[in-house]
């Protein structure tokens, strides 16, 4: 699994969640960080205070302030709300692809190490399915036995 992170935008600080408070600011890094490339996040309010170093009211009230509606947000879902709470421990970050377009990078990453493979193993002169050990046919980057099994990229 890829290492994991968020963007955090600097109008976060000027607009939206001005003056919010550092316990809010430190969740919503938190909630970012963590969410990648998955709009889900697991989230337990009393691990959050250890690793922020506060109390785990703190992290509750923040946790009600990101679900709260948001009066900068030109978002009609749920009035602007951050964070949507969808399980005792689970909670939806609310249009992650706006806040986090580093989703791509990440995609873009692991396209980039699957040539490489790709590439490595037409250079040891292998067909390119992971493991295979027979050569590719002529003029193919994959042996017959793969031929119709692996996508053609
Ligand atoms: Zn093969």
């Amino acid at each position: 699994m890829p290492e994991i992170y968020g963007k955090l935008y600097s109008h976060t600080f000027e607009r939206s969640m001005m003056g919010a408070g550092p316990v809010v600011f430190a969740t919503w890094a938190w909630v970012l960080s963590h969410a990648g490339y998955r709009d889900l996040v697991n989230l337990n309010p009393k691990t959050l205070a250890q690793q922020i170093g506060c109390t785990t009211e703190e992290i509750e009230r923040s946790l009600e302030y990101l679900c709260g509606p948001d009066d900068y947000s030109s978002s009609p879902v749920l009035d602007g709300a951050r964070l949507e709470r969808t399980g005792p421990y689970e909670y939806r970050v609310i249009n992650l692809g706006k806040y986090n377009s580093g989703s791509d990078d990440i995609k873009y990453r692991e396209q980039a190490t699957e040539r490489q493979r790709r590439k490595r193993r037409r250079d040891a002169g292998l067909c390119e399915s992971d493991g295979c050990e027979r050569p590719p046919v002529s003029g193919a980057h994959v042996c017959s036995e793969h031929a119709f099994t692996v996508e053609n990229q």
